[in-house]
């Protein structure tokens, strides 16, 4: 178990005997950052919206990640908002960072996400999981010190040096079920 950060919550006297017990909370941080396209949600898998189906398999096993979750995407604003829609996950997440200015796998746009992640969490330390399908954005993020879950949806056969991937899945629900939180 990791433990990152003790804080001592709360202590209670007992008058009687002097005894101070001292309860201590563990906080162990962490966050999960999901990319969408080809990481929860196949592209080929619908051609508008209206054809995106919501497995409620996918819904539980995000559920029962009991952390802060975010979506980071290359794609709209509006197309992360009408897919995660259309998969029924639509309240799962604390924010969605979108393209924008800059966009993965730019260093800057991982610095701009982590650095909003640690602000949303007050900066206590945390280990940051991300899910990806594409090799390049896990590189850099593994630079800014990130788990690196590889979603290789295509079966990709990749004969590189993967120093920077942590696991590797052939879907999100296998790196769901299997890593262990
Ligand atoms: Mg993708």
């Amino acid at each position: 178990m990791e433990v990152l950060r003790a804080n001592i919550k709360d202590n209670i006297k007992d008058n009687n005997k002097d005894n101070i017990i001292y309860i201590y909370i563990i906080t162990m941080s962490k966050i999960f950052v999901f990319d969408l396209d080809d990481t929860l949600l196949l592209s080929n898998s619908y051609k508008k919206y209206e054809d995106i189906t919501a497995h409620g398999y996918l819904k539980n096993l995000i559920n029962k990640i009991n952390y802060p979750k975010y979506i980071y995407t290359n794609g709209t604003q509006g197309h992360a908002e009408y897919a995660l829609k259309y998969m029924n996950l639509e309240d799962m997440f604390v924010k969605i960072f979108s393209r924008s200015e800059y966009m993965k796998p730019n260093p800057r746009s991982i610095n701009l996400v982590n650095n909003t992640i640690l602000q949303d969490n007050n900066y206590n330390k945390t280990t940051i999981y991300f899910f990806d399908d594409i090799l390049e954005n896990l590189k850099v993020a593994k630079d800014f010190g990130w788990k690196t879950i590889w979603i290789n949806a295509r079966n990709v056969n990749i004969s590189d040096d993967l120093y920077y991937i942590d696991h590797i899945y052939n879907n999100i629900y296998l790196a769901l079920i299997n890593i262990n939180f």
